[in-house]
């Protein structure tokens, strides 16, 4: 077989992000393990035309139709096709030009080419959490029936996923799924509520997208990575425990039925979960900077607050009692980031509108797939009516 066809190829949803451009960092270092044939971005045509003249995919696809045309004139002189619209990500989606899907859209938007994915037989490399707390069920099934894998990029997850690699004889008691605390650890309410945006965009570890880095500073998002942990590793609410972690040099650790722990750890970097996931089963050798124990800072944990960090609260609300709750949960937690960011509300309003259309939405213990979409639907709704958006 020739080298052209050994390699893996990946389709980048998402690729102008955090996650995204780092996974092109990953195709750019193993060219000869990996290509990018498929590329995509809402707004960002600028950095869609540069990544796509520098790694020649198969297609890309603008999300934003006003740049449709921009993207296409940059392009003209190569044989990349260019889509644009929502409905373009699930027709690429379904093509067969590509090996794995690096899931790295952010929010609900992912779900629906994640899930078209999964039809079309593809391995999924699951960044975007918030498919799975919508819809886990329905793309676990999905997965399931098709046979495919779904390997989580998630640092916490895939720290998961390597300490499993063996264990499939063996029952886990519980995940450890540790949290680095965010920018605003320790702090009380009355702290909180005159935060601004910029402060809370600033996180001590990690440097990620807008809305991830607002969840991390609000714990929502170690809610929304316990739901995911639920559904990738088909696990009880009571067996997914966090603990605050604030250097992140440990991932998550998982608890055996002996009581024995493993952990994994690292250097906080996202190359890695994102390197592990597109070459697993196999480590790729790389010379990122590595641990050293001598040097290395006291590490601490300790229970997450609750009480002050509400949207944890209400995730586990979600994770208890399953059914459409996770999906309101995130609808409702989507739209009061974005008004968080755009200033419209300050930063405790933001569990407050997520708490009240948590309270408002009707129940459904058992959704189908177009039930989760009509639940996103009524809580954006809901949610951005608390706020006059
Ligand atoms: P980001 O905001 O940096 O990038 C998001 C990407 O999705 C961009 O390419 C953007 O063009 C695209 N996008 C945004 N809205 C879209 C829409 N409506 N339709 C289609 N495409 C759209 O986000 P990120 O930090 O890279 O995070 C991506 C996902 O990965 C999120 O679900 C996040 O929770 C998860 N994740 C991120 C990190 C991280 O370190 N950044 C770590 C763990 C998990
Ligand atoms: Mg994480």
């Amino acid at each position: 077989m020739s080298e052209e066809k050994n390699k893996k190829r990946i389709a980048i949803f998402g690729s102008t992000g955090s996650i995204g451009t780092q996974t092109l960092d990953v195709i750019a270092a193993n060219p000869d393990k990996f290509s990018a044939e498929v590329l995509t971005a809402q707004n960002n045509a600028e950095l869609l035309i540069e990544q796509a003249l520098a790694f020649d995919p198969h297609v890309v696809v603008i999300g934003d139709e006003k740049k449709y045309l921009q993207v296409k004139n940059a392009l003209a002189a190569t044989s990349i096709k260019v889509f644009t619209g929502v409905a373009a990500l699930e027709e690429v989606a379904s093509m067969d030009i590509y090996d794995m899907m690096l899931a790295a859209i952010v929010g609900y938007a992912g779900l629906r080419p994640t899930l078209k994915a999964l039809d079309a037989g593809k391995a999924l490399a699951l960044a975007n959490k918030e498919t799975l707390v919508v819809a886990g069920d329905i793309v676990m099934q999905k997965a399931l029936e098709n046979r495919v894998p779904v390997i989580p990029v998630d640092s916490e997850h895939s720290a998961i996923f390597q300490c499993l690699v063996g264990e499939t004889r063996n029952r886990i008691e519980k995940v450890i799924l540790t949290a680095s605390g965010g920018p605003f650890i320790g702090r009380k309410p009355n702290y909180l509520v005159n935060v601004k945006r910029e402060h809370a965009l600033q996180h001590p570890n990690w440097s990620m997208g807008a809305k991830i880095t607002i969840d991390s500073a609000t714990l929502m998002n170690k809610g929304l990575e316990m739901i995911e942990a639920k559904w990738l590793f088909n696990l009880r609410p009571e067996q997914v425990q966090v603990v605050i972690h604030p250097q992140s040099i440990i991932h998550s650790m998982v608890q055996f039925e002996d009581g024995s722990i493993k952990a994994q750890m690292g250097l906080p970097d996202m190359k890695l979960p994102i390197q592990y996931a597109m070459g697993f089963p196999h480590r790729i050798k790389n010379d990122y900077p590595r641990l050293d124990f001598r040097k290395l800072p006291v590490l601490n944990f300790e229970e997450p607050d609750i009480k002050t960090f509400r949207n944890l609260a209400l995730a586990i609300e979600a994770l208890n009692k399953g059914g459409n709750l996770p999906c309101i949960l995130n609808a409702a937690n989507e739209i009061a980031v974005y008004a968080f960011l755009k200033n419209r509300i300050n930063f405790l309003d933001m569990t407050a509108v997520i708490e009240k259309t948590m309270e408002k939405l009707p129940f459904i213990q058992h959704p189908t797939l177009e039930e989760y979409f009509e639940s996103d639907g009524e809580a954006r709704n809901f949610a951005a009516d608390i706020i006059k958006l």
